[in-house]
């Protein structure tokens, strides 16, 4: 590391995401030439633990979400930290953006600021040492793991107004071998549902992720559209293609009970209730995950639900975790779920990123690498669920290019590691 290059420039612009809203990009540079990028991303139905993301809240700018303070904190706060900094030591550069930070949540610097430094950091650092992104992650070569996609085809809660409480209706290509077989895979199921919503007299156009947001009298109707999708595309649900579900479920709880679609009309479920009619749909289709089935707060909903559940089906906390080591490490020895979601931006920094995903699979946690539902062209996940090996990814539909961006960044992958 001793000749490695320095950071001779960083420089900030408000770009847009996927969902036309602005976000922090950030152009870093080394004094050996080399210039990478890297775009924080921003969720919509967001974990109230999660890192700040820092906006103006000016209502006369982009309806109060412009990022100028997170831009004038990069040039002002971290750039005269980050000059001259050596590329390639990415816990000392994250520590560094953490104690200027000072805050337990990031409220200072803002997170969109420090996870587009931090990712750009990385991308420099490897291509300084003449690494692809995903070789740089501290991880053993020969284990570098393609992650299995689940592959978000219809589109409710938060990301669409299709009128379902369930956020995501996705299929997982899990009996698929390689990723150019299940982006194929993904993308055959994706064109026989639009045919057959189509047919079936409904709306074909798609939400925030890019799967269909059709407005259906309920979820089973939705489940019932998968499976005839994955059947009819040659493939067999519960056999090689398996469905996964992001309820987001706090998204629909309020005062006490959860306000759930069923049958048309919106009806109160207790955790117990909601359990219920979750090992009923466990029963019926092929499910292989459920993710945020109870609100963050809820920790004996979610207990309940890991006890029923919990064997059967990987249960996963997002907004309950939100990349957290403490929320992981508690959820861990509460047996409240088995599986983490990891957003980079939920928590702020590479480092405390690859934390999250060490200390889940230290403990046999399964890990599934996230995008945000505003999400942009940076395909940095893709390379840090390989370097991980994190097992799964979770990065959309088939369609929009800020989702497909990450599949073909990890087709690209997959090419350069049959070599
Ligand atoms: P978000 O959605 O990016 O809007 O939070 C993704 C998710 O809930 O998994
Ligand atoms: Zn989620």
């Amino acid at each position: 590391m001793a000749n490695l290059a320095k950071i001779s420039n960083i420089e900030a612009l408000s770009v847009l995401d996927s969902r036309g809203n602005p976000t922090v990009q950030v152009f870093i540079y080394s004094d050996q030439g080399h210039l990478e990028s890297s775009i924080a991303p921003s969720g919509a139905s967001t974990g109230s633990k999660e890192a700040c993301e820092l906006r103006d809240a000016d209502p006369k700018l982009y309806h109060g979400k412009s990022v100028q303070k997170a831009l004038d904190n990069i040039q002002q706060e971290i750039l005269p930290k980050a000059m001259g900094f050596q590329l390639g030591d990415q816990r000392a550069f994250d520590d560094m953006l953490i104690q200027l930070d000072g805050t337990a949540n990031k409220t200072k610097l803002g997170a969109n600021a420090m996870l587009a430094c931090s990712q750009a950091y990385a991308k420099l650092s490897a291509t300084a040492k003449g690494l692809a992104l995903f070789e740089y992650f501290d991880i053993d070569a020969e284990k570098f793991l393609i992650p299995t996609p689940m592959m978000n085809l219809i589109n409710g809660g938060a990301h669409a107004d299709s009128g379902l409480s369930i956020q995501e209706f996705m299929v997982m290509p899990l009996g698929v071998q390689t990723m150019a077989e299940q982006v194929r895979a993904g993308s055959e199921i994706f064109q026989t549902l639009k045919k057959l919503l189509k047919q079936n007299g409904h709306s074909i156009a798609v939400g925030d992720e890019g799967g269909f947001a059709p407005q259906l009298k309920s979820h089973e109707q939705a489940l019932d559209f998968l499976v005839q999708a994955i059947n009819e595309s040659g493939y067999t649900a519960g056999e090689n293609v398996f469905i996964c579900l992001d309820v987001a479920a706090s998204e629909f709880y309020k005062d006490g009970a959860y306000h759930m679609l069923v049958d048309g009309s919106t009806q109160e479920f207790s955790s117990s209730q909601l359990t219920d009619y979750f090992v009923e749909l466990v029963e019926e289709y092929p499910i292989f995950s459920i993710e945020d089935p109870m609100q963050e707060q809820d920790l004996e909903g979610w207990k309940l639900f890991s006890e029923k559940l919990g064997d059967k089906i990987q249960v996963v906390g997002d907004d309950y975790l939100v990349t957290n080591v403490e929320l992981i490490q508690k959820a861990i020895d509460n047996q409240s779920c088995n599986a983490v979601l990891i957003k980079p931006n939920q928590i702020g920094t590479v480092s405390e990123t690859v934390d999250a995903i060490n200390l889940a699979k230290n403990n046999a946690f399964n890990t599934v690498i996230s995008h945000r539902s505003g999400d942009s062209e940076d395909s940095f996940i893709a390379d840090l669920a390989v370097g991980m090996q994190a097992g799964q990814i979770k990065t959309g539909s088939l369609s929009r290019s800020e989702r497909t961006c990450k599949y073909n960044r990890l087709l690209r992958i997959e090419q350069l590691l049959s070599k």
